[in-house]
């Protein structure tokens, strides 16, 4: 199952919609597009327990909730700090400061689409299993494990959030074609910057 599995809508720039919900007001943010540079930046730990990271989670716990959408990273709604929030078989959460624990099985072929290069997939190779280590907006420790997209969902997000994208884990001759199509995309020729 691909990570992002809808085309993108036009790729209109700040495109923001705004619901209340109790006091706070929620925001979806736009996705940060291959080329912005906070995507190839590691995110910076949070401290455990800062209560000022709860914004950025309910906006990562939001933005995860639209349709098509497997897994969000911080650095995708272009904030470098360093959680992700992810929605697999009706499961959504977040986790803050991950890491990878454990990785096993032997690596398979699986197609992956990232938010953040809109409209393409292309196969990689993920390992099936996957645990990933951090902590929730209290400072608790959390662990996130899981097979299949769940796995490849924890691999993706973990990537992002150390500023590496999907696409750089491409065999060299498929990420060659790949670049080739998406240097001919409209939102790559167009210069734009994030889609809502
Ligand atoms: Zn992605």
């Amino acid at each position: 199952m691909p990570l992002a599995s809808s085309p993108p809508s036009s790729p209109t720039v700040c495109r923001l919609f705004d619901r209340h919900d109790g006091q706070r007001r929620l925001t979806i943010r736009p996705i940060r597009l291959f080329g912005d540079p906070v995507l190839r930046s590691a995110c910076d730990p949070i401290t455990p327990g800062d209560q000022r990271a709860v914004g950025l989670i309910d906006d990562l716990l939001e933005g995860v909730a639209l349709p098509g959408r497997a897994g969000l990273a911080a650095n995708q709604i272009g904030v470098g700090q360093r959680a992700f929030s992810y929605n697999v078989d009706g499961e959504i959460g977040y986790i803050i400061n991950p890491v990878i624990a454990e990785l096993s099985g032997e690596p398979e072929l699986v197609d992956e689409g990232c938010l953040s290069v809109p409209g393409f997939f292309f196969q990689r190779l993920r390992y099936p299993e996957a645990r990933v280590t951090g902590i929730d907006l209290n400072g608790n420790p959390v662990e996130l494990s899981g097979t299949g997209l769940m796995a490849q969902a924890l691999q993706h997000e973990t990537d992002h959030l150390d500023g590496h994208l999907f696409i750089e884990g491409l065999e060299p001759d498929v990420k060659r074609e790949a670049m080739k199509a998406i240097r001919a995309s409209t939102w790559w020729r167009t210069g734009a910057s994030s889609v809502s």
